[in-house]
């Protein structure tokens, strides 16, 4: 009624509409709660059939989980190596920890989806910094495969010619075998061979149902080809009724940062980006770069910025002295392994005004040279970097990197994604913006499973998924 205060700010969505489950306890994992504090919060409403999805795996989590007797029990398979009756009750996807924290985000989500598909539990490889990143996303019952996994070793040398592999049991048959395999390796890497590929066709799903542990290692987000899977499609369209919402939910469910990177993040935050009326972050990353390209890639940088008016221009006429008291400032957050772009646009924002009067202060976290995968402090500044940029209001990203795709899906952005750099050249546009929020998927599987041949016709098939802007090869759910 009215006689009852009310507070002054409506307190925030903790739970982010119920995608979240609640009962954790809020110490432990300071981001799960506190994001909204410094997040937009979810640029769209999840649909009620995705969260009791996610309640309904938690509790299969719950069951299935390490250390379970039904686990202990589905562990036991694997000594024998074959499984013939029906009667597991628990199955299992194993996420196997490979490439870049950007790639490493995408297949991890890749996986949870899939296991969410055909009810398995996710477990995910421990090795690799995963639990110094990431706080538990399932109540009760950890996601960590547990490292006594008794063949945890082999998995750096699973391969698409290991004769774990599943392409590798289909050329040579024995799929067709009465006795079915305990578990097997999917090879979903981009350099996967014709029989890999057939994981995407619903027959060979109906044969994989069966199998207790699948093990997969990929580098790439391969989401969108499970949309191209017939017997997917129903479940999927009551999960996601708007396709472009698939990692902006499910990376917001599993995601959360490890208090370590928490305080990254949000003392980084609160020192510069809070007190700016306007956020806008800029991440560049440089494949296969050469030293001569340094000043065609900045000249892109800006090109972008100003025609798409994203920053203001300078002046480099006459200075402009500003009287009036409150201007508008604009902070920008710049992520890259080089230190020269920042050092440069913050030059030119400190020796010449804005043709507005803004006041534009330009920052870098890191500078870190060169990738460091497994070195933990890197990894932690990598993944605090991916979610600083998710909390800017505009971003412009690189094309064909995960580590953008993974920033602005999470803040549920739809980024200006700068042409891949060419050497000699400013691209022309500089960027172009993205239709979706969605990630790309760099290496579609093209295989028609109807004609049993290669095909490169398969996004007629559906209607939400096409070519991505920066990936002609590529495909994404929009
Ligand atoms: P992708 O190669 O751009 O698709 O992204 P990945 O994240 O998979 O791999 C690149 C890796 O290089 C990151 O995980 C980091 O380890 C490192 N890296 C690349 N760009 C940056 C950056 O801007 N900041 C930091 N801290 N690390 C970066």
């Amino acid at each position: 009624s009215e006689d009852i205060p009310q507070p002054l700010t409506a307190p925030k969505d903790k739970l982010l509409g119920g995608l979240l489950p609640s009962g954790f306890d809020e110490t432990s994992c300071l981001s799960r709660y506190e994001s909204p504090l410094y997040s937009k919060g979810l640029q769209h409403k999840p649909s009620s059939y995705l969260i009791s999805g996610l309640r309904r795996y938690e509790a299969l989590h719950k069951q299935c989980g390490p250390y379970t007797e039904l686990y202990n029990r589905t562990v036991d398979l694997i000594k024998s190596g074959e499984y013939s009756s029906d009667s597991s009750v628990c199955n299992y996807v194993v996420w196997i920890s490979y490439s870049g924290l950007g790639n490493r985000i995408l297949t991890l989500t890749s996986a949870f989806l899939y296991a969410l598909l055909t009810n398995r539990i996710l477990l995910v490889d421990p090795r690799v910094n995963l639990s110094d990143l990431f706080c538990e996303p399932f109540p009760e019952v950890s996601w960590l495969l547990p490292p006594d996994f008794s063949i945890i070793d082999q998995f750096n040398s699973f391969n698409k010619k290991s004769p774990h592999s599943y392409g590798y049991m289909v050329r040579s048959n024995v799929t067709q075998n009465s006795r079915k395999p305990s578990f097997l390796y999917l090879h979903l890497s981009h350099d996967f061979d014709v029989q890999d590929k057939l994981f995407f066709c619903d027959t060979d799903q109906t044969f994989l149902h069966k199998v207790p542990w699948l093990l997969v290692k990929s580098n790439n987000y391969y989401v969108p080809a499970l949309f191209l899977i017939p017997s997917f499609e129903q479940e999927l369209n009551n999960l996601f009724p708007e396709k472009e919402t698939v990692f902006h939910f499910l990376g917001r469910y599993l995601f959360h940062p490890t208090n370590s990177v928490w305080g990254l993040i949000t003392r980084y935050y609160q020192a510069y980006l809070a007190q700016a009326d306007e956020k806008i972050g800029i991440q560049i990353r440089l494949f296969n770069f050469g030293a001569g390209d340094f000043k065609y890639v900045l000249n892109q940088i800006l090109a972008c910025t100003t025609k798409e008016n994203l920053l203001p221009q300078v002046n480099l006429n006459e200075p402009i002295v500003n009287s009036s008291g409150k201007t508008k400032t604009v902070s920008v957050l710049m992520t890259s392994l080089s230190p020269r772009y920042f050092e440069e646009i913050r030059n030119m924002y400190w020796e010449n005004p804005t043709v507005t009067g803004e006041i534009v202060s330009v920052f870098q976290p890191s500078n870190e040279e060169r990738q460091q995968t497994e070195k933990l402090m890197h990894d932690r500044k990598a993944w605090a970097e991916m979610y600083l940029l998710s909390l800017t209001d505009k971003l412009v990203t690189t094309a064909w990197s995960t580590f953008g795709y993974v920033a602005h899906s999470l803040g549920g952005l739809k980024p200006w994604i700068l042409y891949k750099f060419k050497n000699g050249t400013v691209h022309d546009p500089p960027c172009f913006r993205a239709v979706s929020l969605e990630p790309c998927y760099h290496s579609p599987p093209y295989y028609d499973c109807k004609k049993k041949t290669e095909s490169f016709n398969s996004v007629n098939i559906v209607s939400h998924v096409r070519h991505c802007e920066d990936n002609s090869l590529g495909l994404k759910l929009f």
